[in-house]
């Protein structure tokens, strides 16, 4: 597995903190109340794509860097 790229859409969080919830080391809330992402450290990819799945908002993208794979979300649900 290659460099894996986590990012939050601000148009799309509403910043209910369960990503926090799932994953307290990875994200955090910025000023404005929405996730940010403050660290992969060596979370696996599996973990970063459920706690993805999680999100109410479908916020969350995961992408490998190294081929340029979006791993969620899925092309299906257009985002
Ligand atoms: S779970 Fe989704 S909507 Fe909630 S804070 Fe995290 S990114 Fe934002």
């Amino acid at each position: 597995m290659g460099n894996i790229k986590v990012t939050v859409n601000h148009n799309r969080c509403v910043g209910s903190q369960l990503c926090m919830h799932f994953l307290p080391d990875v994200f955090d809330l910025d000023g404005n109340g929405q996730a940010i992402v403050c660290g992969l450290d060596d979370t696996d990819v599996t973990t970063l794509v459920q706690t993805a799945e999680q999100c109410p908002q479908c916020a969350i993208k995961v992408e490998d860097e190294s081929t340029g794979e979006v791993l969620f979300p899925p092309a299906e649900l257009g985002m």
